[in-house]
This record gives C-alpha cells, sequence and structure tokens, in this order.
C-alpha cells in the first residue's frame, strides 16, 4: 500500500468556510478547547477575528484536504459537505482523517470519501453517525484499534 502524502501547493482559499475553526478536531487554541462542536472564540463571520495573531499549531499551519487537493470537487468544501479530511500520522504510517461535523454525511460525501480512498490506495479513518470506521492496511488498522488511539 503506498500512503505517501505528497505535499503540494494550495490549490483554493478557505473562505467562507471555517469548520475546522468550530469545534469538530479536538483541539486547543489560547487555552481555550474545541471540541464537540464548541468551537474557537475567536471565530466570526468572516473569518478568524485574530487571524494576524493566531498560532501556527493548530491554525496557520492546517490545511485540510479541500485546500490542498484539486480531486476534491467544491460541493466537498468542509461547510458543504459536513466533512472535514486532513493528514495525519500514527506510528509513523500517514493515513487521512475523516470528521463529521455538524450534521450526519450525505451517501454522496460518504460515497465520494470511502471511493478516495480506495482508489487512492489510502489508509483513512471516517466518521459516520459518530462511529469511527476504517479503509487501509492491516497494520494501519491495527494500530488505529489498539488502546487508546481511536
Ligand atoms: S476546514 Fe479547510 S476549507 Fe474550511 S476553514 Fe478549515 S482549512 Fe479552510
Ligand atoms: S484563532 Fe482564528 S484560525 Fe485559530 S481556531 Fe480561532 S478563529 Fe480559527
Amino acid at each position: 500500500m503506498d500512503t505517501e502524502v505528497v505535499e503540494s501547493p494550495l490549490v483554493r482559499d478557505c473562505a467562507p468556510c471555517t469548520q475546522c475553526c468550530e469545534g469538530w478536531l479536538n483541539t486547543t487554541v489560547f487555552g481555550n478547547e474545541m471540541k464537540n462542536g464548541q468551537g474557537c472564540p475567536y471565530v466570526c463571520p468572516t473569518g478568524c477575528g485574530v487571524y494576524e495573531k493566531r498560532p501556527y499549531d493548530p491554525c496557520q499551519g492546517f490545511k485540510c484536504s479541500f485546500l490542498m487537493d484539486e480531486k476534491f470537487p467544491l460541493w466537498m468544501r468542509p461547510d458543504i459537505s459536513n466533512l472535514i479530511c486532513y493528514s495525519d500520522e500514527i506510528n509513523g504510517m500517514l493515513f487521512y482523517r475523516a470528521v463529521e461535523t455538524n450534521a450526519t454525511l450525505s451517501a454522496r460525501v460518504l460515497n465520494f470519501i470511502t471511493r478516495y480512498a480506495i482508489d487512492h490506495d489510502l489508509n483513512m479513518a471516517y466518521e459516520f453517525e459518530r462511529k469511527l470506521y476504517f479503509i487501509g492496511s492491516p497494520e494501519f488498522i491495527a494500530a488505529m484499534t489498539e488502546g487508546e488511539n481511536v
């Protein structure tokens, strides 16, 4: 299985999406925990209210797959699809995480993301109806299902 992720230039801008600031990625910014849809206190309708001061981690450095890969169509923009996909790593293995946001994924979105993993021979951990599913190598699936890794 080829899990190499090739860094490529951004192919798009975020606007008007702000989904990664809205509490679906379980992270902390400026000491504020973001999880279960509780977003950053600085997100505003025009984007980031503290754009010039936003930290590298988790803000500036985060690039979702929609931004990086032109194979993601416009309807897969996270604020439209309710899915944030991004690259991650476990035990030295690269994989994609596909996180369901504030609504259940449509069949179209679910089909796109699973086909994306299968057609490109990728390791993928994706959510559907708040449950986690895996596509990929036995080593990846074992790593993800051991202990607290999920
Ligand atoms: S989820 Fe992706 S497109 Fe949306 S704001 Fe974050 S990086 Fe930009
Ligand atoms: S500081 Fe800005 S970019 Fe970072 S999570 Fe908050 S709104 Fe988003």
